[in-house]
């Protein structure tokens, strides 16, 4: 199901079907926390387990087309998934970044998102970075349930 989806998301952008997705889907959808002007959402192709994605409402994607309001709420929402994530999964480290364009390595060029990866010491031994990687959705659904209320419960 996880392919099928995947390749479903290629036609549509997936952020935007998540936002526009009543909240009684944001478990299925993997939206994790609402905000005013932006969401989180787990990465469905992470690069390490606990792979989220921070992006604003509006279909856009340029640093420079957000509005200070969407600026403060991302970088907000990045900082509290970064502390739900110390909370719960004790990372290492983390990766954290924004590709901008195709060129860049965007996956989804018109729909800014900031990918915030966690990292522990010799992670790649059992999760290998590849494009082919996959996790069972049983995975995504566990880590699913621990950072949503890790990710409620920060402001
Ligand atoms: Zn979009």
């Amino acid at each position: 199901m996880a392919y099928i989806k995947g390749d479903e998301r290629q036609n549509v952008c997936f952020l935007c079907d998540a936002r526009d997705a009543p909240p009684t889907d944001d478990e299925s959808k993997l939206v994790l926390v609402r905000g005013t002007s932006g969401l989180v959402i787990l990465n469905l192709y992470p690069y390490n387990t606990g792979h989220l994605m921070v992006a604003p409402y509006r279909h856009v994607g340029e640093l420079d087309e957000l509005t200070h309001a969407e600026t403060d709420e991302i970088w907000s929402l990045t900082r509290r998934s970064v502390a739900a994530h110390r909370a719960t999964t004790a990372p290492q480290g983390f990766n954290i970044g924004i590709n901008l364009g195709e060129v860049a390595g965007a996956g989804v060029p018109g729909h800014l998102h900031v990918h915030v990866v966690p990292r522990w010491g010799g992670d790649t031994n059992f999760m290998p970075v590849t494009a082919d990687t996959r996790v069972l959705p049983e995975m995504l659904v566990d880590t699913y349930r621990t950072l949503r209320p890790a990710l409620e419960a920060t402001s």
